[in-house]
């Protein structure tokens, strides 16, 4: 290994990824580039470290684990997702605030907005949902 950064991940270990029914959970992830960390898991704990300097980023992540856990499994055993597109969004729109914070953030190669995710096109351009619902590619 080199001493250069990665670029996945500038560095850190672990990366924010956007929110969809599919990957309700898997929004904080381990760099699979570098292998910083050894696991998920790992990595989400060391994402809770770095933000115990940074107030805004910290709430994020308790944000996020309380959406999440609210997301697991009841007593009756039945998982009762929150996958309303109302709950997706308002996680989309945190994982955008925490990638802004860390200046991670993606910016739609259409409209210029900076956006939770981009949507890659079969012709190489990426945009935002909202381009990409306008038909814009
Ligand atoms: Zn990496
Ligand atoms: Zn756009």
């Amino acid at each position: 290994m080199s001493n250069r950064k990665c670029e996945a991940c500038g560095g850190r270990g672990w990366l924010l990824s956007a929110v969809t029914k599919d990957a309700l959970r898997s929004q904080i992830q381990r760099c699979d580039a570098c292998e910083l960390y050894e696991n998920d898991q790992a990595a989400l704990e060391a994402l809770v470290k770095a933000a115990g300097s940074q107030p805004a980023l910290l709430q994020f992540v308790e944000t996020v684990s309380r959406l999440l856990h609210e997301g697991e499994p009841g007593e009756d055993n039945q998982p009762h997702e929150p996958s309303s597109e109302d709950a997706i969004a308002t996680l989309n729109q945190l994982i955008l605030k925490a990638r802004q914070l860390l200046g991670t953030a993606e910016k739609c190669g259409e409209c210029g907005e900076t956006v939770p995710y981009l949507i890659g096109c079969p012709d190489g351009a990426e945009i935002c949902q909202d381009c990409f619902d306008a038909g814009e590619h």
